[in-house]
């Protein structure tokens, strides 16, 4: 009897990790295809000066147009991207059609002239010590200045502390590429980094922010951030702004830049021109 009932249990598990299975084989597959296919789409949204809330970049999110499931996030599939290898060249699809799109806007619309952009790149990134290069010479063909890219990092990125990495995070920040931590707060990394890479500037993690007015710690963490940055002389966005309240608290506090649906959702590039050209005078 109780065999037959293992039998049973092992028959139970093996079908619902075939299943498991086959659906991560189908995405992973889906997803190989999904550059070649032109899937990616790029959506931006805006980070405003605090004070006077002028526009003066936008973050590049990836999307991805999946033919039968419609607008897909990259919770959904990053973390599988970088699993199969895959991440790299998503990122880098990313990096070529934010700066082509913002050396348009920067020279077809003179109020957006100073505009910056900011993408995301995965870690893998970081001991490539090709990628300098590589990023000069987008810089190059678009003609956009080093000061218009920044570039947002994990702590995660930081954490294996190869040679390569130093060399690739100096040579960016030789350039003049501004190097922001994201997410900053929910990493397992020392503070020591801060010091060890040339980073520019912190994105405190949205988890602080969203409920900063009624949770007395996370206001406490954002206020703390803020004196970190300020001591180390690095420049500070707070994302996950979602209320009227608590972009007024931050701009009292200082917090030299603002992002969150508050202001706008990230949106596709049609509609944060709009977007940005009603903002920006
Ligand atoms: P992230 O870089 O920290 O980006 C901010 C995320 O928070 C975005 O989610 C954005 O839509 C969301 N967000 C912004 N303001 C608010 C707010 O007020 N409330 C709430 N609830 N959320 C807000 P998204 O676009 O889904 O991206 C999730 C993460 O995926 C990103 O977090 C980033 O880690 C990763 N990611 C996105 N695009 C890329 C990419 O091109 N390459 C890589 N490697 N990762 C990417
Ligand atoms: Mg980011
Ligand atoms: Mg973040
Ligand atoms: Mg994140």
């Amino acid at each position: 009897r109780a065999k037959a009932e293992g039998r049973r249990r092992f028959v139970l598990f093996d079908a619902s990790m075939h299943e498991e299975a086959t659906r991560a084989l189908k995405l992973e597959n889906e997803l190989r295809v999904a550059i070649d296919r032109n899937q990616f789409e790029v959506f931006y949204q805006p980070i405003l000066a605090s004070g006077t809330r002028k526009p003066m970049a936008v973050e590049a999110l990836v999307r991805w147009q999946h033919p039968t499931d419609g607008l897909v996030f990259p919770g959904s599939f990053i973390d599988l991207a970088t699993e199969i290898g895959f991440v790299r060249e998503i990122d880098w699809y990313v990096l070529n059609q934010a700066c082509y799109q913002l050396a348009e806007w920067r020279q077809s619309h003179s109020e957006l002239s100073d505009l910056s952009v900011t993408v995301n790149l995965s870690s893998e990134h970081f001991s490539q010590t090709e990628l300098p290069e590589q990023i000069s010479n987008i810089l190059e063909v678009t003609g956009l200045p080093a000061s218009a890219l920044r570039i947002e990092i994990t702590e995660h990125a930081l954490l294996s502390d190869e040679p390569q990495v130093h060399t690739v995070l100096n040579e960016l920040n030789g350039l003049g590429i501004q190097l922001m931590m994201d997410d900053f707060g929910t990493g397992y990394s020392s503070l020591g980094y801060l010091h060890r890479f040339p980073i520019t500037g912190l994105k405190i993690d949205r988890s602080f922010v969203t409920n900063m007015l009624n949770q007395s710690e996370h206001q406490a963490i954002v206020r703390t951030v803020k004196a970190l940055a300020e001591n180390l002389g690095l420049s500070l966005v707070a994302e996950g702004i979602e209320d009227e309240d608590t972009m007024v608290l931050l701009e009292q506090m200082e917090c030299e830049f603002l992002q969150g649906f508050h202001i706008s959702r990230p949106t596709n590039k049609d509609t944060i021109l709009e977007w940005l050209l009603a903002h920006t005078q």
